[in-house]
């Protein structure tokens, strides 16, 4: 292999929760052991506080400008990690997802008070899609938090997988005392601490070892013992092949706001997480090993700053090395294209790049040329699969207010659709054009940006729809007549795909029952 020594020295991961679980705080204490930040706090949370339009534009624009929060690049014992970032809105949940088929694998946080979340389902959904190998850190527990072996039951049963503890927490709250490390058989006492230390670490490698009860208390010790026993005797020695397939999720309690119990997670996360992984086409198997260059777009990031109206591709390399310069084969368009200022994130400042390798981002000045999914190579012809549309959850009819701007209008909403801000959908047999987001302030977003950004003037109408389904069927004579017959709720996408638009979960339901020969999907290929 060509680029061996790169690609065995990358990890590409995102770090994903339910908003206020601890992403932003456990990255922080990532890069802080990377070195990458020198300080606690130095991190800017993205987070939109209010539902308010206002603050996602502010928010949009800080981003426009240093989208380098976008991807966290930083080395941690000769390991070189992509840290994707995703936003953990509900509203912006279509991005997180995306960003998802660009990473290797994830950490997920769930906060050890409220357990399983909304959003810590959804997402996992995807993972479980994807097979993506997770590592799950239980976060907060110097909180009076939840048991934790009643924790654990609630995550595989509501995730629907199975886990294995890598440390076990000695209580929670404030009677939290440390972790015991299962894999190396060392406990980590309880301290708060900013900077990235080895203090209070002690190797206990017979718990029958008097000095446990020295330091945690007898009561404490005994109980330690009797859980290690349990976890033993049910869970054994982790499988790496296992973890590396997405059926056994790894699991570390901590504090990240205390930076405790990160640093055993993060070295685990080294010596088990993929490497970045060989890849579906359209055509074959892509092994990121392959001499020659391969790569798709999973993010577009526009500007909203209006004297740089360009966007940001963000391109995943996923075989051969990315060069500067260079022409590349745009699959889509059948056109070349060479990038002469290809941009890094690495350590949060903006710098060009001379080359990258698989697992590495880069963000492509665009013009216009790109679409999500859209495919990269060295002239052979295939496309990256696996990166999904999902079906949208709020519906409303886009109402032109300026006709004098109507090719305006039509030209900002293909563009933004194509970023994947939103989806669109025409129905059958008119011009109506339905826009489907999965949260509210994307309307918003869509309505300033076509105002701001095309100079056209939009209005929303409510539609009554809960959910689209996007049809196939092995009888072609079949999908017409339910298309024709429902035309009040039918309509395409964008590729031209036929969809169903249900006004309810029992409308949905009967016309799955009633239509044996069509096959109702809630997600839909980009390609
Ligand atoms: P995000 O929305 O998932 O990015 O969450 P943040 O990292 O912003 O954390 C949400 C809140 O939880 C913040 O006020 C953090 O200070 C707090 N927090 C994070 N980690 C811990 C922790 O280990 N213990 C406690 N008590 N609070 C924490």
């Amino acid at each position: 292999m060509k680029y061996e020594k790169e690609i065995s020295r990358r990890k590409t991961f995102a770090i994903i929760s339910h908003p206020d679980a601890g992403k932003t705080t456990l990255t922080e204490k990532f890069l802080l052991f990377g070195g990458a930040i020198q300080t606690a706090g130095a991190v800017k949370s993205n987070k939109i506080k209010k539902h308010a339009t206002s603050d996602f534009m502010d928010i949009e624009r800080q981003r426009g400008i240093s989208v380098a929060t976008s991807v966290m690049t930083f080395e941690y014992k000769d390991f070189l990690i992509n840290l994707l970032d995703t936003p953990g809105h509900k509203d912006f949940a279509e991005d997180t997802y995306r960003t998802l088929t660009a990473v290797d694998s994830v950490v997920l946080v769930i906060d050890s008070v409220n357990g399983v979340e909304p959003q810590t389902r959804r997402l996992m959904e995807v993972c479980r899609m994807r097979n993506t190998p997770v590592i799950v850190f239980i976060n907060k527990m110097d909180r009076d938090g939840k048991n934790r072996f009643d924790l654990l039951e609630e995550i595989e049963k509501e995730l629907k997988i199975s886990l294995h503890p890598m440390t076990w927490p000695i209580n929670s709250g404030k009677e939290f005392k440390g972790v015991y490390n299962l894999h190396d058989k060392s406990l980590r006492l309880f301290t708060a601490s900013t900077k990235a230390d080895d203090e209070n670490v002690i190797s206990i490698s017979n718990l029958s070892d008097k000095l446990l009860d020295a330091k945690v208390g007898d009561r404490d010790a005994e109980q330690l013992r009797e859980d290690v026993e349990l976890i033993d005797g049910v869970y054994g020695e982790l499988t790496v092949d296992d973890y590396l397939s997405g059926k056994i999720a790894p699991v570390f309690f901590g504090s990240a706001v205390n930076n405790f119990g990160v640093k055993e997670m993060l070295d685990t996360f080294i010596r088990i997480a993929p490497t970045p992984r060989d890849r579906e086409t359209s055509r074959r198997e892509i092994a990121a090993g392959e001499d020659k260059f391969s790569g798709f777009v999973f993010k577009i990031h526009a500007n909203l700053d209006p004297k740089h109206r360009d966007r940001i591709a963000f391109l995943r390399v996923c075989s051969g090395k990315f060069e500067r310069n260079k022409y590349y084969h745009h699959v889509r368009l059948d056109k070349d294209f060479r990038f002469s200022n290809p941009y890094t994130f690495l350590a949060r400042t903006k710098d060009v790049i001379e080359d990258a390798f698989p697992g590495d981002v880069v963000g492509l000045f665009d013009t216009g040329n790109f679409k999500i999914g859209d495919t990269l190579t060295e002239g052979e012809d295939f496309y990256f699969t696996g990166i999904p549309s999902f079906s949208p959850e709020i519906f409303k009819e886009l109402v032109n207010k300026d006709p004098m701007k109507t090719k305006q209008l039509e030209k900002g909403i293909r563009q933004l659709t194509d970023e994947g801000v939103a989806q669109l959908f025409t129905q059958f047999g008119g011009t109506k054009k339905i826009i489907g987001c999965v949260g509210e302030l994307q309307f918003e977003v869509i309505q300033y940006r076509l105002l701001h950004e095309y100079s056209a003037a939009c209005e929303f109408r409510t539609l009554p729809f809960y959910k689209a389904c996007w049809l196939t069927s092995n009888d072609e004579k079949k999908l017409e007549d339910f298309l024709r017959f429902k035309q009040s709720n039918s309509g395409e996408d964008k590729d031209g795909h036929p969809v169903y638009l249900a006004q309810s979960e029992w409308f949905l339901n009967t016309e799955i029952q009633n239509n044996p020969d069509i096959q109702f999907h809630f997600t839909s290929e980009i390609h």
